[in-house]
């Protein structure tokens, strides 16, 4: 996130409405909730605060404190608070949300303080630079109604293979399927189970395209990875 530049400056010029909305700039640690409970964090401040401290690190590498971080992370989510292993795709998924929450939740806090409200359409750093939309294409191979299903993404999930590029994985994503025997369509036109054809296609590319290399697959039979 912080190589993101956009986002790091987004990040960096961050301006809480209310303050300091975690308390303790200065705290290496981060103080606890009333009566030592965890509490949500305001996440936005929370990096707003670390790539500060990367930004000024004279030094490209070395080490920095980021106790405070791991503390702010640990009390936001019940999901991160041992010392586990965890997937890092979910880890990106889930600060990428609530970073995006952040931001529209102190817009909405700026716009009522200025008495102005909130826009119609409140966006954040992270959906203008990552926000992508999918087109699901599913044709009943008997009548050829095809439907259309928008959905929006924040990154793909892309299979891998040995020895091939992303181009090559970007054009298996879109690869029309056949939804046969136990995976039949039911047809709205027909009115039974028919013969279809699904194809995911990316309708509108983000400005920074997030990808998650699946180096491990399910096989189906077995549930094996
Ligand atoms: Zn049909």
């Amino acid at each position: 996130m912080f190589h993101c530049l956009p986002l790091r400056k987004a990040i960096l010029d961050y301006k809480p409405a209310n303050g300091d909305p975690n308390r303790g700039e200065n705290s290496k640690e981060l103080e606890p909730g009333p009566n030592g409970t965890n509490t949500e964090k305001d996440m936005l401040y929370e990096l707003h605060l670390l790539f500060k401290t990367l930004a000024s690190n004279k030094k490209a590498r070395g080490p920095f404190n980021h106790r405070r971080f791991i503390s702010a992370i640990k009390a936001s989510n019940a999901l991160f608070d041992n010392d586990e292993h965890h997937d890092s795709h979910e880890f990106i998924n889930w600060l990428l949300d609530k970073v995006h929450e952040d931001f529209l939740r102190n817009q909405g806090a700026r716009g009522s303080a200025d008495g102005n409200g909130v826009g119609a359409n409140p966006t954040s750093p992270v959906q203008d630079l990552f926000m992508g939309k999918l087109l699901n294409v599913v044709r009943c191979v008997t009548c050829e109604t095809t439907t259309r299903r928008e959905e929006t993404f924040f990154n793909l999930s892309l299979d891998i293979e040995q020895n091939s590029s992303l181009i090559h994985c970007m054009q298996r994503f879109s690869v029309k399927e056949l939804l046969n025997l136990d995976n039949k369509l039911t047809c709205d036109s027909c009115l039974t189970r028919q013969v279809a054809t699904k194809e995911i296609i990316v309708g509108h590319y983000p400005k920074v395209l997030l990808v998650h290399l699946k180096r491990f697959r399910i096989d189906p039979r077995t549930f094996q990875q």
